[in-house]
């Protein structure tokens, strides 16, 4: 398998990104638990950060220029990486669902200018709808007399939650459709009615700012419901009619989309997993035990062949289903949770090795792994849990109905 001229250029620019900007500052933002700001902007300002950027990656032919951009990013640190490419849920959610006029008017806001960069929030997860999306309570009332929806209710786990100019909502418009009674919303700066609620102290990804949404009496005009009011009528329509006949669905066009996205997100946890790996290799040649470095011991080296045999199989999942979802080859084997479970379970696995390898420096903040451990571990929780990854795989190659 080969690289495009094309994509080998946009992966050597990242990588060189990721080692001068990225990599000295890891530590300090890991620490400061805050966005990075600073980064961002200087990502901008090379055109690094930006509809542009991410639009011509989207757009290359062999679908491969968004995991290399990804791996690369994240190769250099996850939690600033988060803070760079958190924006993309939600244009993705925008480009996906919007109509062509909302698209030119949202994804732009998005991601703000060159000099003043801005970040957007994708909010669907809920205090009691993480796994369960159907559980979901955040109400969108429709008012007929004003043409504008009404949105009450709490997100929670928002990625740029509360300080993005542009939040995504995913709310539920007839609760008796389940998930199909379910429409996303675009909320504009300064919009009345939104704010954050609690910050997340957490383990990994720190940089990454992960806070609740509260939604209080929002109004939108009714150019806010993505993909327009005539869209989702008839979408209702059909699926109030399937439900009165007992009739089969015909796939569900949500679920399409995150299988199209979930190896960009495996390819970030591929960066994780590399760089822990290249690092434990360099340790383990170095340092002395014994009168011999370290990799001498099979035990050792075994680890490191188990490392680096994994990381090459989780990005051959992760591009052979980039390569699908941008050539439209359908996911016959839910192709795409299984480069996000696998990659994601590797980034573990690996950054805990890697750690064991560098012994009690391992263990210190001092040494780099034991950030990545931390950060590797939101790859078996964000985006679809392992379990659930196993659940949507288990339920596409056998076609039972497994809960
Ligand atoms: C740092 C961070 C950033 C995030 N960013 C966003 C974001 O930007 N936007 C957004 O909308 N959400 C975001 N999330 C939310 C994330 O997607 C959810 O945390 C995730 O979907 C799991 O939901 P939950 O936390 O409620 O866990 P639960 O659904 O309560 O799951 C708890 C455990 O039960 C297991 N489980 C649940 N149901 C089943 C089942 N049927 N079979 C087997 N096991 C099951 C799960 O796998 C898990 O191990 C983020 C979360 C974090 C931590």
């Amino acid at each position: 398998m080969e690289l495009s001229e094309d994509v080998l250029e946009v992966q050597k620019w990242v990588h060189e990104f990721a080692v001068d900007v990225i990599r000295p500052a890891a530590h300090e933002w890991d620490e400061r638990e805050q966005t990075p700001w600073p980064i961002i902007q200087e990502a901008a300002k090379i055109g690094l950060y930006g509809l542009e950027f991410w639009g011509t990656q989207w757009l290359e032919p062999s679908g491969l220029a968004v995991p290399v951009v990804m791996e690369e990013l994240f190769w250099g640190d996850a939690g600033i990486g988060l803070a760079l490419v958190g924006t993309t849920l939600a244009s993705v959610a925008v480009v996906a669902n919007g109509t062509p006029e909302q698209v030119g008017e949202w994804a732009p806001q998005m991601f703000g200018t060159e000099s003043e960069p801005a970040v957007a929030a994708f909010c669907s997860s809920e205090p009691d709808a993480g796994s369960d999306v159907g559980a979901m309570r955040t109400r969108a009332v429709y008012d007929e007399a004003s043409d504008e929806w009404v949105l009450n209710g709490t997100k929670t786990w928002a990625t740029n939650g509360g300080i993005a100019a542009v939040h995504v909502v995913v709310a539920v418009v007839d609760p008796s459709l389940g998930t199909r009674g379910q429409a996303s919303f675009v909320i504009g700066p300064g919009t009345k009615g939104l704010s954050q609620g609690q910050k997340f102290a957490k383990h990994g990804i720190r940089a990454s700012h992960t806070a609740e949404v509260v939604l209080d009496d929002v109004r939108l005009p009714g150019s806010c419901l993505l993909g327009g009011k005539d869209k989702l009528d008839e979408r209702l329509a059909r699926a109030r009619e399937r439900q009165r006949t007992g009739g089969a669905s015909r796939g569900n066009a949500s679920m399409a989309t995150f299988e199209a996205s979930r190896p960009s997100v495996g390819a970030q946890a591929v960066g994780i997993a590399r760089a822990a790996y290249e690092y434990a290799l360099g340790y383990a040649q170095q340092r002395v035990q014994f009168g011999k470095p370290i990799v001498e011991n099979q035990a050792v080296a075994f680890q490191l062949a188990d490392m680096k045999v994994n990381v090459d199989a989780a990005r051959l999942l992760v591009w052979r289903a980039a390569w699908m979802a941008r050539n439209s080859k359908p996911f016959t084997a839910a192709e795409g949770s299984q480069s996000k479970l696998f990659a994601g379970e590797t980034a573990v696995r690996t950054t805990e090795k890697a750690i064991q390898i560098l012994g009690g420096n391992g263990y210190t903040r001092e040494y780099p792994v034991e950030r990545m451990a931390r950060d590797a571990k939101i790859y078996t929780i964000f985006e679809g849990t392992s379990e659930i990854q196993r659940l949507v795989i288990g339920r596409t190659i056998s076609g039972a109905a497994l809960r």
